[in-house]
Order: C-alpha cells, then structure tokens, then sequence
C-alpha cells in the first residue's frame, strides 16, 4: 500500500477541513506515491522519532502534532525542526501529520479519552458541521456511577498513569459529567461549565484561568502529552482497519519535553 492510501485512509477519518484554521495537519515531508513498509506513530515528530522509524523499518512516521506548522525558509542543520526534515527526506521516511482534524473528529482523540475513563453516552460539547460532517472541539459523557471528586482525580491518574493532576479545590459534590479536551483545551472551560460539566480533563491551563471556579466544576490537567499520548492507538485502529498489511508501531520514544522532578 502507498503513502498516499494510508494518508487519504486518516484523512477519510478525520478530514483536512476539520481542523482550525491556523494547523497544518496532512502530508509535511516525503513521496507519497513510495510503498509503506511500515507505519511508525508518535505524537511529536523529533530527529530520535525518525531514526526510530528508520530502526524498525518504517518509512512512515503518523504523528499528532505537525512537523511543520509556520513553513520554513531554510532547511540546514540550524533548528531541531529543519533538522528533522532533512533527515526525514535523507531517510527517505516520510511524515503525516493529523492533528486539530483528529482533535476534532467523532471517534477521535477526546472520544478515545473518554474512552480510556469508561464515560458512556459520550457526544461532542457543542457540536458543528463542517460540509456534511459532525465535528466539535471537545467532548462530555457520563460516568458509569457518580464518584466523589478525589476519586475522580484518583481515577484520572491511574487512567493515564501520572503521578500528578493539576486541578483547583475538590469539589464537595459528586462528579457524574466529564467533559475533556485533551492538548490546551483551556478554551473550552466556560463552555464544559455551561454544559453542566462536574468536571473538566485538558492537558494544560494557564494560572489565571483556575481563578472563580470553586465548587463550579473540577478542573483536572494532566499535561500535554499525557492528555494525549492514545492518538497513537486511533491511529492504529485506523490503519489496521482501513490499510490490511500496513505494519504499525507505536513509538517507544518518548518525545514529552516536559520532565516532572
Ligand atoms: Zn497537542
């Protein structure tokens, strides 16, 4: 199967007219008519993910975030990102990227994070269309029981294997609706509010922004990456459904730049 299959297989999932107007997902660097021997899947594209995509003969790279987001004038061995792209196309690997498409998308990365928490009657917070396609931002579902609020975030944890949360003051109700945006879904907390949310999952929040929701809602940051880190399972499912005989890894690389100590 071409890199072109594969690609036009994601973006039959998640189309490119979903995503915001300032991303840049879909093809960033390589020959999309070069047959795939294997596809490698990681939420952040670093020179390590392509020599690791290199080591498991996969000339396919399906990251999350784009390679290449503001276009590049120069490509030497200046920058970490022009650096990458010269060893993409030295390796002959090449790069997709489904990033706010995927966000954005029924079944994808918020549905697989409520997915991974049990939410059942999962729909999108308010959802749009884009042509004739259902889309939204993030997602809201119920628990399978009402829980107090430290064992949500006990819960949350556990789900995605942090060692801590940031959230505000526990609420002193218990917690039924959950509504989630994974990545900076900072955006969306009046709306999961609005939506009656008890309580609202993102990866990461500015300071000022905890402020005034004391006993509205429980706020519950993960980080980043870890908010995230399952797009490389609907990636997976994706191509093993749609691409019979493409190989798929899931990085072993770990590309979060952010260290907890
Ligand atoms: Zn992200």
């Amino acid at each position: 199967m071409k890199v072109k299959e594969v690609l036009s297989a994601l973006e039959k999932f998640a189309p490119l007219p979903l995503q915001e107007s300032w991303d840049n997902a879909g093809l960033q660097v390589g020959l999309t008519e070069a047959e795939v021997s294997g596809a490698l899947l990681c939420l952040d594209v670093t020179e390590k993910i392509i020599d690791e995509a290199v080591s498991k003969g996969c000339n396919l790279v399906v990251s999350h975030h784009p390679l290449l987001f503001r276009g590049l004038k120069t490509i030497s061995d200046l920058t970490d990102v022009q650096r990458t792209v010269m060893k993409a196309i030295e390796q002959k690997v090449c790069v997709v990227s489904m990033h706010t498409n995927m966000d954005n998308a029924q079944g994808g990365v918020n549905f697989r994070i409520a997915e991974k928490l049990g939410l059942k009657d999962v729909t999108f917070m308010s959802a749009k269309k884009v042509g004739d396609v259902e889309c939204g931002s993030g997602v809201i579902g119920t628990l399978e029981e009402p829980m107090a609020a430290d064992d949500f975030v006990l819960k949350v944890k556990k789900a995605f294997d942090v060692e801590c949360a940031l959230t505000n003051e526990l609420l002193q109700r218990p917690v039924s609706r959950v509504a989630i945006c994974g990545g900076a879904g900072d955006f969306l907390l009046d709306e999961a509010v609005a939506a009656g949310a008890d309580a609202f999952i993102t990866g990461e929040m500015h300071y000022h922004q905890y402020f005034g929701y004391e006993q509205k809602i429980q706020i519950c940051v993960i980080g980043h990456y870890q908010s995230e880190q399952f797009t490389t399972e609907v990636f997976r499912d994706i191509i093993q459904k749609e691409c019979p005989g493409v190989r798929t890894e899931i990085a072993k690389t770990c590309t979060n730049p952010i260290y907890y100590l």
